[in-house]
């Protein structure tokens, strides 16, 4: 598949077994780590990047999509009701900046995530519920011209 050709792929850490999503757990999936040889991947965790702790509360978008809050529109939002739109998007630059400087033009990201989400996120009210739209860092990268797939449509590439 594609990945081949590229040089080095982008890739969600909890992915390949960091411990840094909101519970303190991973979201390993073996496939992906024996398919593509470590040195080629570039892990990034945008949330851990913007600042935020592991474990640490759960957040949604409110009220729009990744590329609201990159606009300004929407804000990201704790279960709690913190803002922490600011750690969101200081994660997003900073993962742009080393994709950039690993020339990264290719990301594996975990779907869903009010970060690394693509084509989905959940819907800003907590109860599970999903709607259209990408994560903050994810949008960022698709405006800067990087391709982000969900792992789970790498899996389906792969068989
Ligand atoms: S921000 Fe992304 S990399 Fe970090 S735990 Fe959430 S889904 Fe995984």
């Amino acid at each position: 598949m594609e990945i081949e050709k590229e040089r080095k792929v982008g890739i969600s850490a909890c992915l390949i077994g960091e411990d840094c999503r909101y519970d303190g757990k991973n979201s390993l999936i073996k496939e992906i780590i024996e398919a593509i040889p470590s040195e080629k991947l570039v892990p990034v965790c945008p949330e851990v990047l913007g600042g935020l702790p592991v474990p640490r509360d759960y957040a949604e978008i409110q009220n729009g999509s990744g590329e609201d809050v990159i606009e300004g529109r929407a804000k990201v939002i704790t279960y709690k009701g913190a803002d922490i739109t600011e750690n969101y998007l200081k994660g997003a630059y900073r993962c742009l900046e080393i994709f950039k400087k690993e020339g990264v033009k290719f990301a594996i990201f975990k779907s869903k995530s009010p970060s690394c989400g693509v084509g989905q996120i959940y819907d800003g009210t907590f109860s599970k519920r999903l709607k259209e739209g990408n994560g903050v860092t994810t949008a960022l990268l698709i405006k800067n011209g990087i391709k982000v797939i969900r792992e789970e449509d790498f899996l389906k590439n792969k068989k």
